[in-house]
């Protein structure tokens, strides 16, 4: 019966936030406790061998020590339960380490050297991923979710096992054609819901009836690392080097030709502009993402800039989701509910876009938890502060606390597009370009280090698909 390995790591890691993703920061889940993450390994005729799978939530680059750790046990668990056929990696592609570059690279190469030039190693990667030539050269085969927001997980995860059990079962040694697309997109424009990313994507899908082809993948990438790899990338794989070489082309052509298309799924403005909407608007409630500072994409989760100018408005009935302040939560669970508290709230993390904002308000409620949650008042605006910094995607997120959006004119969320429970809800959602680590104007961007020319910071380049066949 053939052996198969499975492990990985998933962040995504903004080099632009000044919070470190530290050990206590990730999950480490080892051995069974993961293997619920792919139902349908009974289909397969093989033995899986869950080993480490690492995540954690989006956050700034992982201290070194911490990915070292992660890298050294991965590699003992697959010399200890060695002899494997193939290895499937479950990663996201767009973590970076603290003083290093290609981070997914480093790990694969490693892994390849442990596991050897007999075994296949199969890969899947959220599409936001980074993806460098070391990653597919030590890579036999690889796919990506073709969505955004994601809908296509599990679909994603079973097309990279099913291709490597394919490939052991009939000896196929793939080929990959691997090309960088000199765009960088945030993910807030290119999702696959509406165009051109629509379109893009289901051009990727018609490699999938082309012979010779076994993965079409488009990573739209991941903008907010600022390293030589950031940038979108197509992948082919497959038996036939002129077919995956001509439909590399063939999608990154595609989707350079509609670089200049892509814009947000809503209205989008600043963070004065969309209250001033909101206000307006004759929709009972709007919700404002505050974008710039997504916990999702990387961001910080303290910075209160969007409470400060609701406040500055005169708001008279808005919900704020939320703000991480570790001292603000324990001064009111200290105070205890319908306390009167002054605090010094959040812009504490990242001084380069805040500073904390002066509030008086009333503590209308504490929920007690691991990352205990209090909703405070402060004139029209209810507040919820977390100790850490966490999403919140679901209207129940919200009702758990006492608060009912849906009763408020304004909901600011932080996050970048809604999410699909709360995109439901949203009688009308509007995208604030609100300053932070993960701030979607590109163009503001202090870049240093990612390839030039890019569009959309050079915008009169010229560009020419040229994919390169990599074997091993
Ligand atoms: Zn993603």
């Amino acid at each position: 019966m053939l052996r198969i390995a499975i492990g990985g790591l998933s962040t995504e890691s903004c080099t632009f936030s000044p919070l470190p993703t530290r050990l206590t920061d990730f999950t480490l889940n080892r051995g069974e406790v993961f293997l619920n993450r792919y139902p349908f390994l009974s289909e397969f005729d093989a033995e899986f061998v869950p080993l480490l799978w690492a995540r954690a939530l989006p956050g700034g680059s992982i201290e070194a020590e911490t990915y070292q750790q992660i890298k050294d046990e991965l590699l003992q668990l697959l010399r200890d339960h060695a002899p494997f056929d193939g290895v499937y990696l479950d990663m996201h592609g767009a973590s970076n380490v603290q003083g290093m570059d290609d981070a997914e690279g480093d790990l694969i190469a490693a892994i390849r050297a442990v596991v050897g030039d007999q075994c296949l190693i199969s890969a899947s990667f959220d599409l936001h991923g980074n993806i460098s030539r070391r990653e597919v050269e030590n890579l036999d085969m690889l796919t990506a979710f073709r969505t955004a927001p994601h809908v296509d997980v599990v679909e994603t995860r079973h097309k990279a096992v099913s291709m490597l059990m394919h490939c052991l079962k009939t000896g196929i040694r793939p080929l990959r054609a691997w090309l960088q697309v000199p765009l960088v997109l945030p993910g807030e424009k290119t999702s696959t819901e509406w165009e051109p990313g629509k379109g893009a994507y289901a051009a990727v899908a018609e490699s999938d009836h082309i012979p010779g082809v076994l993965d079409a993948s488009l990573l739209v990438g991941y903008v907010w690392a600022d390293e030589p790899r950031a940038s979108a990338t197509v992948i082919v794989t497959g038996t036939d080097a002129e077919a995956i070489t001509h439909e590399a082309a063939r999608i990154a052509q595609r989707y350079w030709d509609v670089r200049a298309e892509f814009d947000f799924g809503v209205r989008a403005g600043s963070i004065d502009e969309c209250i001033e909407w909101a206000l307006a608007a004759p929709e009972s409630t709007v919700f404002i993402s505050d974008s710039g500072d997504n916990p999702t994409a990387g961001g910080v989760g303290d910075t209160p800039l969007v409470l400060g100018r609701l406040l500055a408005h005169g708001v008279q009935s808005a919900v704020v989701a939320s703000i991480a302040d570790q001292a603000a939560v324990a001064l009111c669970q200290t105070a205890g509910i319908g306390a009167d508290v002054e605090l010094s709230l959040g812009g504490k993390l990242d001084s380069l876009n805040s500073k904390p904002l002066l509030i008086h308000g009333r503590v209308l409620n504490v929920v007690p938890s691991q990352n205990t949650e209090i909703v405070v008042q402060v004139e029209g605006v209810k507040v919820i502060v977390t100790e850490r910094r966490r999403p919140y995607h679901f209207i129940a997120d919200f009702q758990r606390l006492g608060v009912e959006p849906l009763q408020h004119k304004i909901v600011v969320v932080k996050i970048g597009y809604l999410e699909p429970d709360l995109k439901r809800a949203a009688p009308l959602a509007l995208l604030a370009l609100s300053p932070g680590a993960v701030d979607q104007a590109i163009e503001r961007i202090h870049y240093r280090r990612i390839q030039r020319p890019v569009y959309p910071l050079d915008k009169d380049m010229i560009w020419k698909p040229t994919p390169l066949v990599l074997t091993r």
